[in-house]
């Protein structure tokens, strides 16, 4: 089938890697296989995911060339899907506890801004049913996804689209990739949460051997209860980005400040309009230079823009430098 509408362009990239860096099967170190590129439509917009891939080299192992994902990138999407689990769990709620239809789901997303057609909608609706469908009580499946590990990571992720609503609980088995049980609930106390859990725990022939999650209070606490001396980690995704906040405000107020100290441009170049000699097209050449030091931001939380700014304007003050050393030498 032909698409009508192109694919939307993707307003930012997410670099994505594995907190795991040693092999589960074997101990020994995971090595990067490969990166996988996906486009990825969320309620936050059109992400350009960069998963890095990695392996077990090790020929002996018996996990030797399984590839291993990142942790986070099942918390963004489910495998192969072009829409995020975030537009998936309110496509859910507006269905089945606001009672809308499939075309009124769709003006919806749309009114947020999300780039969906009709018929995707409805193919969402039935991603969310089967999600909610997958139950413990099918031992054939669960035994299917976890028998090659022998083992389960359990991923813990809410998906809660709006607040004061229902949140999607998903449990996925970071290992294979493969989610074991979804829940919708409204409240979402820890004692619900360490139930469910708990109830994972008991339907899986085989241990879990940690936890992975976004670190919440609830899940955190529920996770003690239910599983309890199982090392639970925080999502190094959430931690970084936790973390980086406070260095993005200040670096953001820095950027702003600057930014006052550098305006002016276009009056220079106003002064030089209409002549085409040498000096004019060099102070054209500057002003175009820190024109665009003022328009290129960095991407959070790795690469701070107001110290690229800072950069940026050093390197064009150090060449206005040169230029004046030498100016200086020919005229004595
Ligand atoms: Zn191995």
């Amino acid at each position: 089938m032909i698409r009508r509408t192109s694919r939307p362009e993707p307003t930012r990239v997410l670099e994505l890697t594995t907190s795991t860096r040693r092999c589960p099967g074997c101990d020994g170190p995971l090595w990067a296989a490969y990166k996988n590129r996906r486009t990825v439509v969320t309620l936050d917009g059109v992400v350009r995911l960069a998963v890095q891939v990695r392996r077990c080299r090790d020929p002996v192992c018996p996990r030797s060339g399984v590839a291993l994902r990142p942790e986070h990138e099942g918390r963004i999407a489910l495998p192969e899907s072009e829409f995020g689990l975030d537009v998936i769990a309110l496509v859910g709620r507006l269905r089945h506890a606001e009672h809308r239809s499939v075309p009124e789901i769709h003006a919806e997303l749309v009114r947020r801004g999300v780039p969906i057609c009709v018929r995707s909608v409805g193919n969402l609706l039935d991603r969310y049913d089967e999600l909610l469908a997958l139950s413990l009580s099918d031992a054939a499946r669960l035994r299917r996804v976890t028998a090659a590990a022998g083992q389960v990571v359990l991923a813990i992720d809410g998906l809660q689209p709006d607040v004061g609503h229902e949140v999607l609980w998903v449990f996925r088995d970071v290992l294979s990739g493969e989610v074991l049980l979804a829940r919708s609930l409204l409240s979402s106390t820890q004692d619900d949460l360490a139930k469910l859990i708990g109830a994972v725990q008991a339907a899986l022939s085989v241990p879990i051997v940690g936890v992975v999650s976004d670190g919440q209070d609830s899940i955190r606490k529920a996770v003690a209860k239910a599983l309890d001396g199982v090392p639970h980690q925080l999502c190094q995704f959430h931690y970084l980005r936790e973390a980086a906040k406070p260095v993005y405000g200040a670096d953001r107020h820095a950027k702003v400040q600057l930014k006052k100290k550098v305006r002016g441009i276009r009056p220079i170049e106003r002064k030089v309009e209409g002549r085409d000699d040498a000096e004019a097209r060099d102070i054209r050449g500057y002003c175009a230079a820190v024109r665009s030091a003022l328009t290129d931001d960095g991407r959070p939380p790795l690469e701070a823009s107001g110290l690229k700014l800072v950069n940026r304007l050093e390197q064009v003050a150090a060449s206005l430098d040169r230029v004046a050393a030498k100016r200086g030498s020919r005229s004595s």
